[in-house]
């Protein structure tokens, strides 16, 4: 954090992540692009208060217990949240465990050779790289181009922050999405099957401790807790605090 912003500024932690994805594309992690997505991201996080709700919290119940239910999870990372969370990326690939795996809308081989190197820094057991061999079907993106024992294998994924088309593609392709997003309006929010509207930089930790609590829990213990777990009446209620301007 620069030196300008005091420990007890009001923002404080707003704007150490602004910080942070500043620092993401100045070391060539994050897109230019992905600075406008954070924007959007810090109105809609004001919004709902800066903090964890109740609806996030379900959805992050119900998305750790599939991802430990899951055969072959997979954790899809971007440049947002390669600059913002590496550390806990890594966690939870080593938690669960799961191979992470470089996903980015904007073509650029050395960024995504840049976010491979940041989380192997963060200590991420394995980090997958898209390739030109495996294809997801239903989309034409960069998006597209993933791994063959990853995202093409996967039967869950966890995307934080992902691309509406490829939610889409994805779950057309028979799997499981649980996603972080912030806009409870998205098309990514709707078609994955448990989004965890909250921002990722508390919903990563939140995640890393309910995988380590629910780990103790027996499967249908986790099985009732994804069974409980109503995914639109969770949008609407992200909706409205959204709107009700509490
Ligand atoms: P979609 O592709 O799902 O239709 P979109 O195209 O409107 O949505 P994108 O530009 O693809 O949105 O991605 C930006 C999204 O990421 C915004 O909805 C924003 O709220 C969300 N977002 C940005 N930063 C964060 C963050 N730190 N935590 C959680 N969500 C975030
Ligand atoms: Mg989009």
């Amino acid at each position: 954090m620069s030196a300008e912003v005091p420990h007890s500024h009001p923002r404080y932690a707003s704007l150490r992540l602004r910080e942070a994805i500043v620092a993401g594309v100045e070391k060539g992690i994050t897109s230019v692009h992905g600075l406008i997505a954070h924007g959007r991201g810090e109105a809609l996080d004001y919004l709902i208060g800066e903090a964890t709700q109740p609806f996030a919290l379900e959805a992050a119940r119900a998305g750790a217990a599939l991802l430990l239910g899951a055969r072959h999870p997979v954790i899809s990372v971007n440049g947002n949240a390669a600059a913002l969370v590496p550390a806990e990326l890594a966690a939870l690939g080593r938690l669960l465990p799961a191979p992470l795996e470089v996903n980015i809308f904007h073509t650029s081989a050395a960024r995504e050779q840049a976010i491979r190197a940041e989380l192997l820094a963060h200590g991420a057991p394995e980090v997958l790289m898209p390739t030109r061999e495996a294809q997801l079907s239903y989309i034409e993106s960069n998006r597209r181009f993933v791994h063959p024992e990853g995202i093409l294998r996967a039967d869950v994924v966890f995307v934080p922050l992902e691309d509406g088309d490829r939610c889409q593609a994805l779950r057309r392709m028979g799997k499981e999405v649980v996603t972080v997003d912030l806009n409870p309006l998205s098309r990514t929010a709707h078609t994955a099957s448990v989004t965890i509207v909250d921002n990722i930089a508390r919903a990563l930790p939140l995640m890393l401790e309910l995988v380590a609590q629910l780990q103790q829990e027996s499967a249908a213990a986790r099985d009732a807790l994804i069974t409980a777990y109503d995914h639109h009446r969770v949008l609407r209620a992200a909706e409205a605090r959204i709107r009700s301007g509490a």
